[in-house]
């Protein structure tokens, strides 16, 4: 594992994410907001780990904008910004919700307070069963629902989810943190009246390669070079591919690569119960006595 690559990305993504949550979004649209933070990424010397996510309310994960996505941000919406930075394939990860309406305010603090707490308590060895406890007692201490079927994850060069899962509730067996692995933590949190669980929605806008096996179209093929090239084996977006190709051509080339199962899409996930959703995200290394959050506040 290369730690100097991933206290470079952390110091950059955690430097974005600051910036992020003071900025006032209202006004803005989701294609302005994931463009402005990407470029924020760039102009830092990284690289995207993957297309910034702007999930909105009730979206719990895994929006990000369309080419010239026209949706506004409100200043009663609720927007989990997750961003990945990464040298050389070692990524950091991390989000933040932003919100102007102060009724959201707990929401937001119980994510924060949640990984605060979890972050305090790791160290090599730590069972991911018990940091998952933390999560939970935290969020339902303050009165609100973590989301039991979104978790953490192991990460490694060029890969964001590595095998291994952070859940964000007790649950039995799991693995232990390893020296001088990398890893994210991310609890997300509902209100009362959520069911604490997210679905799969209608849209897609989320890519990655699955397979560099060729289609024998070649424009597709070409197409195929493009992403392994630019992204390896990390998500994309539509945006990033008609900065090349235009926005239809594109659009008819990915649906090709997806049909021929070259190409992943990945749906967006809602809190089944149509609630708000808040997110707070870390990425760390345990260590034999404590922790190197990478992404802290510097
Ligand atoms: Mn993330
Ligand atoms: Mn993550």
């Amino acid at each position: 594992m290369q730690i100097e690559a991933y206290i470079k990305a952390g110091k950059i993504a955690s430097e974005v994410r600051e910036m992020v949550r003071v900025k006032d979004w209202v006004g803005k649209t989701v294609y302005e907001v994931c463009e402005e933070v990407e470029n924020e990424i760039k102009k830092r010397g990284a690289k995207c780990a993957f297309p910034v996510n702007a999930s909105i309310n009730e979206i719990a994960a895994h929006y990000t904008a369309e080419p010239n996505d026209s949706i506004t941000i409100k200043d009663t919406d609720l927007v989990k910004i997750d961003l990945g930075a990464q040298i050389d394939g070692y990524i950091a990860d991390t989000a933040v919700t932003v919100c102007y309406d102060v009724q959201f305010d707990g929401l937001v603090q119980a994510a924060e307070e949640a990984l605060g707490n979890a972050m305090s308590m790791i160290k090599t060895g730590v069972k991911a069963s018990d940091i998952g406890r933390t999560i939970e007692t935290t969020i339902k201490k303050m009165g609100f629902k973590p989301i039991a079927n979104l978790s953490g994850h192991s990460l490694d060069q060029y890969t964001i989810h590595a095998g291994k899962s952070i859940p964000n509730i007790w649950s039995i067996g799991g693995f232990s943190l390893s020296e001088n692995s990398a890893y994210a933590c991310e609890p997300f949190v509902t209100t009362e009246q959520g069911g604490g669980f997210v679905r799969n929605g209608q849209i897609k806008n989320i890519f990655a390669l699955n397979s560099r096996k060729k289609t024998k179209n070649d424009e597709a093929d070409k197409l195929l070079d493009f992403i392994w090239e630019n992204f390896n084996m990390l998500p994309f977006a539509l945006r990033w591919i008609v900065k090349e190709w235009d926005e239809k051509k594109g659009k008819e080339l990915l649906d090709i690569l997806i049909k021929k199962k070259a190409v992943q899409a990945y749906p967006v996930l809602i809190e089944i119960n149509g609630q708000r959703v808040a997110q707070a995200e870390h990425t760390f290394i345990p260590k034999e006595d404590g922790v190197i959050v990478t992404t802290k506040v510097q």
